[in-house]
């Protein structure tokens, strides 16, 4: 019996996924073809007839590679499908919330991007900078150069890493997240904390994000940090760890603490998950949050990961309260 006899009944892979493929064609051939349309009959300044004949004309390319069983732009068929199938329900989302920048909402050409007003506005913090604390200096003084700051207060992490500094639409996009519930934000933002990770992520054991106490997880639903985290992980796929840091102290908000007081707020304030040791004993971590301002708390949440034997601890925030560079 060859692989095409017990088709469609299925006993192989192969017939199964021709199954799926028709079913697909047959969905593309009742949307495009016909649900559509009906469907955007009102679009403005184009026809139904015109958006019926467009559509029919790559539909019909479709079929015809469909009919022959070839792979189409070097995509597998079930891969070119998926795409496919899609695509109406992307025409769709585009026509009801059309691309829009992610900060002042004016209409833009795709998704998840920023207007060229906003955009201009960023700071990105570039090299060079000082190797441990990453503040920008204005001036190449040469390589492995440290701020005058890492060498008179050591931080207890290896080093730190953000995007951008801490103003403008980065202020929008991190009060966006934090405060207005935008985890549509976090893709782009995650994306931009991996370029300035420096190589860290890519060499890391695993992304550990800042924890919030529990009861102010009951009141803001999700952990900002942890958000950005997640899509690091999925973007880089290195291991998330989010429950093997907690916030053991339910501590005050910084916002609005002197650096004293703030340092005094979160002192003892993280511990290590019971059973969680072995995640963190010899291991390269990177630890994830939104803002980095005075620092007491990647601080409190370092001294924490040190003491239970991280081999390498790097902070990598998406924002960065800086002055001028020096
Ligand atoms: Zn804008």
């Amino acid at each position: 019996m060859t692989q095409q006899d017990d088709f469609p009944f299925g006993k192989n892979a192969k017939a199964r996924r021709d199954l799926s493929d028709l079913l697909l064609a047959l969905y593309l051939f009742v949307f495009t073809h016909v649900v559509a349309a009906k469907a955007f009959r009102a679009l403005p300044g184009k026809s139904a007839l015109r958006f019926a004949w467009e559509n029919r004309c790559t539909l019909c390319a479709t079929c015809f590679s469909l009919i022959r069983m070839e792979p189409i732009d070097g995509k597998t068929r079930t891969e070119f499908l998926r795409a496919q199938l899609l695509r109406p329900f992307s025409v769709l989302a585009d026509f009801l919330y059309p691309p829009a920048c992610s900060v002042c909402g004016i209409s833009t050409g795709g998704h998840r991007g920023l207007c060229a007003k906003c955009w201009s506005g960023i700071r990105f913090i570039e090299r060079p900078y000082c190797e441990v604390l990453g503040i920008p200096f204005s001036h190449d003084l040469g390589t492995g150069i440290l701020s005058a700051e890492a060498i008179a207060h050591p931080p207890p992490f290896d080093r730190l890493r953000s995007a951008a500094t801490h103003d403008h639409a980065v202020r929008d996009l991190v009060h966006g997240l934090k405060y207005r519930d935008r985890t549509d934000l976090a893709p782009m933002m995650a994306a931009w904390m991996l370029r300035a990770s420096d190589g860290t992520v890519e060499s890391c054991d695993a992304l550990i994000p800042v924890p919030l106490h529990r009861t102010r997880m009951l009141t803001r639903k999700f952990n900002q940090a942890a958000e950005l985290a997640r899509h690091m992980a999925r973007l880089s796929g290195k291991p998330l760890l989010a429950a093997t840091l907690v916030r053991v102290k339910r501590t005050s908000q910084q916002v609005g603490l002197g650096a004293k007081a703030r340092e005094d707020n979160v002192r003892g304030a993280f511990a290590i998950a019971k059973g969680c040791e072995n995640d963190i004993f010899g291991k390269r971590i990177v630890l994830v949050d939104d803002v980095y301002t005075t620092g007491a708390t990647v601080a409190a949440a370092s001294r924490t990961l040190r003491k239970a034997g991280a081999a390498e601890i790097t902070v990598l925030t998406f924002a960065r309260a800086l002055s001028e560079p020096i």
